[in-house]
């Protein structure tokens, strides 16, 4: 265990173990059950009583997911739960049966779990025709049809749950030499555990957000030279802000690892055989590397909604609370919804502003919201409210957030020590509390949570336990967000309320 709450991500462990998943579970605040071999229409039957609206729907409608992983794989399984009994399709342009991201930086890649134990517990009898292995191309929303290559298939009502990827390296021939690589799917995590293992003399990564400083610390636990090359003043800045990115920054220093921050690389060089050999840093600096990873944000899978008629672009698939699509006019397409990380949408706790969260939890109380929903009729429907959390594991320290930390102007550390790796930062905006991180200290944030939910004043004005004496709050040095590239332009046309609408232009048009 990397810290005392912290649980190994391990479907079977055997009796040596045994001890561990215990504190595990009793630190764990929730309960997992894994049932297999189950018919879910059995086992879980209808929540509520089947209202006449929605009753034939329910009875014999046909629900299209397009990406079949974690967030179409729990709308699905929500959609059977809630009693939905027509047809269900999951379209996933991965060969692969639904799986979990998060160990591909943890677990697989320190060679812990083989990839392909990844994969998400699936309700035995989900009752679905799955298309793995075939990308939607197109969708036309006026004949309700998601396209495939050489075919289509109809719909009444569709969820699009189609995630992110890694951002490339973005000269494309330095992109295809041996030795670099991008970490978001499970074959990148298989070829980028392969390559650790011959133990390669210094790995280079590129960003330090937190798949870069997972990685990160997975080499330094295989005992590898790193060097992590960071634009920003620390890692974790651009999600935690600067000053918890600081502390984040010593500990990698602490564990071995070559922090270089406020440089970009220029450039990665190969041999005659196209093989990395070395980096160039925007200080001058030349690192010698063989392995690469460019850990430098994500793109969102809406290439194949060009020209449906959403509001799709570089920010995701525009929704409103209850996980409805929104259409380029900004109106709500009624039998379209958005779940997990391609959706965006506005959260009454941060502004309205229109989020989108890259978090595990997200896509599951997104995608549970969407489903409900979908059978559900207008007055029935629930919105998506969950206060955001995620969670990481790096460097023998289990780092967890509730809230938005870039939603704030400033930070105090209210519980614990720095020095120790021991901590709770809490975040606030204009004198109210909007979130909270803590290190190796996570029994503390339901506690938050709750405070979050309410609005509560910041600083907080009562004593809490293990606080440090002399507590101030600081600036939270959130850096700017990054520019959307490629960001499209939203004109409005026509003159009549009847005949005015919104579309996208190019911005060199
Ligand atoms: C390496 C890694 C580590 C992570 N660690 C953490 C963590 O520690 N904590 C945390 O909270 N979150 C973590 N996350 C994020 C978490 O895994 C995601 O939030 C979650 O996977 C989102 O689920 P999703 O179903 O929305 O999207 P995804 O899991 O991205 O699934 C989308 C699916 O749609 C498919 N698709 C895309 N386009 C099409 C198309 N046109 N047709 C058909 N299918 C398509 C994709 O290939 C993919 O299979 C991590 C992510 C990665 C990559």
């Amino acid at each position: 265990m990397h810290g005392d709450e912290a649980l190994w991500y391990d479907p079977e462990p055997d009796d040596s173990r045994r001890g561990q998943v215990l504190r595990a579970a009793a630190a764990c605040p929730v309960q997992a059950l894994r049932v297999e071999g189950v018919n879910v229409r059995q086992a879980m039957p209808a929540t509520k009583p089947m209202r006449a609206g929605d009753d034939s729907f329910r009875r014999a409608g046909r629900i299209v997911i397009v990406g079949a992983s974690l967030a179409g794989l729990r709308a699905a399984a929500k959609l059977r739960q809630e009693g939905f009994t027509g047809s269900l399709t999951l379209i996933g342009d991965e060969p692969y049966a639904p799986y979990d991201r998060p160990p591909l930086s943890k677990q697989v890649l320190d060679g812990w779990v083989p990839a392909q134990r990844t994969a998400l517990p699936r309700p035995g009898d989900l009752d679905a025709q799955w298309r793995l292995g075939e990308p939607a191309t197109g969708l036309d929303l006026a004949r309700k049809q998601v396209r495939f290559a050489d075919d289509e298939v109809g719909f009444d009502r569709l969820l699009i749950a189609t995630g992110v990827r890694a951002r490339p390296w973005p000269d494309p021939s330095e992109a295809a030499l041996d030795g670099v690589f991008v970490l978001s799917a499970r074959g990148d995590a298989v070829g980028l555990r392969r390559r650790l293992a011959a133990r390669p003399r210094r790995v280079l990564i590129i960003g330090a957000g937190f798949i870069g400083s997972e990685v990160a610390s997975v080499c330094r636990e295989l005992g590898l030279a790193v060097t992590v090359a960071e634009r920003g003043p620390a890692p974790l800045a651009g999600a935690l802000g600067r000053v918890v990115g600081v502390i984040a920054g010593d500990m990698q220093r602490d564990h071995g690892v070559d922090l270089r921050c406020g440089v970009t690389v220029t450039a990665l060089e190969g041999d005659t055989g196209r093989r990395l050999r070395r980096a160039h840093l925007s200080d001058g600096a030349i690192v010698d590397v063989e392995v690469a990873i460019a850990a430098l944000g994500t793109l969102r899978n809406v290439e194949w909604l060009q020209d449906s008629g959403l509001a799709a672009g570089p920010w995701g698939v525009a929704c409103d609370a209850g996980a409805r699509a929104v259409t380029v006019d900004g109106m709500v397409a009624d039998d379209v919804f958005v779940a997990g990380d391609v959706a965006r949408s506005p959260h009454p706790l941060y502004d309205f502003q229109f989020l989108a969260l890259e978090h595990w939890g997200n896509a599951v109380a997104q995608a549970e919201i969407a489903a409900h929903n979908m059978i559900s009729s207008q007055t029935e429907r629930w919105p998506h409210l969950a206060v955001p959390e995620f969670w990481s594991t790096q460097f023998s320290t289990e780092i967890k957030s509730v809230g938005v930390p870039t939603f704030a102007d400033e930070v105090v550390i209210e519980q614990g020590s720095t020095a120790d790796r021991r901590f709770i930062a809490v975040y606030g905006r204009r004198g109210r509390i909007t979130a909270a991180v803590a290190f190796n200290q996570a029994k503390w944030l339901e506690f938050y949570e709750r405070l979050i939910e309410r609005a509560a004043p910041f600083p907080l004005d009562f004593r809490a336990v293990d606080q440090p004496d002399g507590r101030e709050p600081v600036p939270a040095e959130i850096p700017d967000q990054p520019v959307l590239m490629q960001e499209a332009t939203v004109v409005v046309t026509g003159h009549d309320p009847s005949g005015r609408h919104a579309q996208f232009v190019d911005r060199e048009r």
